[in-house]
């Protein structure tokens, strides 16, 4: 097995239009490697192609152009294995509304060849909390239960990677817990890869090791998760002082202008300095405070810092 778990080379997906629709480039040439056994977040705004990266590698749209190796194993020249190695959760909760969980499970594990004897139902059931509802129709279970099955569902087959779009997107906290208890079990104690998308920043910094950034199609970062965030700890104060100031405040990595309507903008970095020795810098100056407040960077920023210029 090769380091990556997933290496996608120049892909490309233009969706074609229809009669009313006109057709639409999803993905214009990403290029993308996934270290095997890392827990990988793919971030991007809506309709920056996430989910359409994520329905090519599980095999659930078809690529315009470019190649992907999923475990070593080629897309178009071994499909069987490739397909063998990702489990996918996907966005939607598609589930047939007359299965119950455990048959769901099962009929997923019978398209995916897995022999009677080795199939997990009941750990599974039980890992994902649905143990009480095995044998109740899906059209009975909460949006919660159906996420659960969903993510049981992409585990039937004892995947190498382990793929969730949007896993937590309008789920409540306790579920949400859950899951990333979940993942985080199935990454630590199988070696599992992950690869998750999220709109949560938090999120990915709790549980990424390394972090995509796509936008419009394009990748517009991938880095880990540290140095993401070391771009995101950028802030800015912005003082209204008593009086204009006589002269203005200095400090080591302190970026400062006077702006026309007299308010002191400071930039700084929150890792390298607090705020505090901010507003230390501004009493030095002799200037009194009538007014604070401080802007953080999000990954709106992030998009647009990364994004500018290209
Ligand atoms: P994301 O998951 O990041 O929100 P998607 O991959 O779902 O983004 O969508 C990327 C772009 O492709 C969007 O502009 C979306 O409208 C378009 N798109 C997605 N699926 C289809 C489809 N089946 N037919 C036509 N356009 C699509
Ligand atoms: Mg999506």
């Amino acid at each position: 097995m090769s380091q990556n778990a997933i290496e996608i080379r120049d892909l490309r997906k233009t969706y074609t239009g229809g009669r009313k629709s006109p057709a639409k480039e999803a993905l214009c040439g990403v290029s993308l490697d996934v270290p095997s056994g890392s827990v990988f977040g793919l971030l991007g705004p809506n309709g920056a192609g996430k989910s359409t990266l994520i329905n090519i590698m599980a095999g659930l749209v078809t690529k315009t152009s470019g190649s992907v190796r999923i475990w070593g194993f080629d897309q178009d020249t071994n499909p069987r294995q490739s397909r063998a190695a990702i489990g996918v959760m996907p966005q939607e909760l598609n589930l047939d509304p007359f299965f119950t969980p455990r048959g769901a499970l099962e009929v997923q594990a019978g398209l995916y060849g897995v022999p009677r004897s080795q199939r997990r139902s009941d750990e599974i059931l039980e890992m994902t909390g649905l143990t009480d509802k095995a044998e109740a129709y899906a059209r009975t279970l909460s949006g919660g239960m159906r996420r659960r099955l969903l993510l049981g569902k992409a585990l039937v087959h004892q995947p190498q990677v382990l793929v969730l779009d949007e896993p937590t997107a309008g789920v409540d906290i306790e579920l949400r817990q859950m899951l990333w208890n979940n993942v985080r079990r199935l990454n630590r104690e199988r070696g599992m890869t992950i690869i998750l998308t999220t709109h949560y920043l938090e999120e990915a910094e709790e549980m990424c090791d390394e972090i995509a950034i796509i936008n419009h199609g394009r990748l517009v970062a991938q880095d880990s998760t540290e140095n993401l965030l070391g771009k995101l700890d950028a802030r800015t104060m912005v003082i209204q002082p008593a009086a204009p100031p006589e002269r203005l405040p200095e400090a080591e990595g302190l970026e400062v202008t006077h702006r026309e309507d007299g308010a002191l903008v400071l930039g700084y970095h929150a890792n390298a300095m607090p705020a505090e020795a901010v507003l230390q810098a501004v009493r030095d100056a002799g200037i009194s405070i009538r007014d604070v407040k401080t802007e953080q960077a999000d990954l709106q920023d992030v998009f647009l810092a990364l994004t500018s210029g290209r």
